[in-house]
C-alpha cells in the first residue's frame, strides 16, 4: 500500500460575493472540513488553512457565491 500522500498543497482562496448570499447554509453545512461558518446570515470564512479546496462550496451554492482557488 502507498504511504500517505504528502501532497504540499498551495493555500486556497475563497471569494465570497457577500451581495449575493442568501444564507442558506448548503455550504457551511457541505463542507467536509468546517472551513465555513455563517457570520450574520452571510457565509465567511472561518479556517482558511482547513480548506481542501474539494470545491463542494463553489459547486453546491445555489446563488454562486463562492469561488475557490
Ligand atoms: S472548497 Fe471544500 S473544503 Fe474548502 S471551504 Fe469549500 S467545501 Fe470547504
Ligand atoms: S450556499 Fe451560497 S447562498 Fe447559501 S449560505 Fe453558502 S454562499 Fe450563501
Amino acid at each position: 500500500m502507498e504511504a500517505k500522500a504528502e501532497k504540499k498543497k498551495t493555500p486556497a482562496t475563497i471569494e465570497i460575493i457577500e451581495a449575493w448570499c442568501k444564507g442558506c447554509e448548503i455550504c457551511v453545512k457541505l463542507c467536509p472540513v468546517d472551513a465555513l461558518e455563517m457570520r450574520d446570515l452571510v457565509v465567511a470564512v472561518k479556517d482558511i488553512d482547513a480548506c481542501t479546496k474539494c470545491m463542494l462550496c463553489e459547486l453546491r451554492c445555489p446563488d454562486f457565491c463562492i469561488t475557490v482557488s
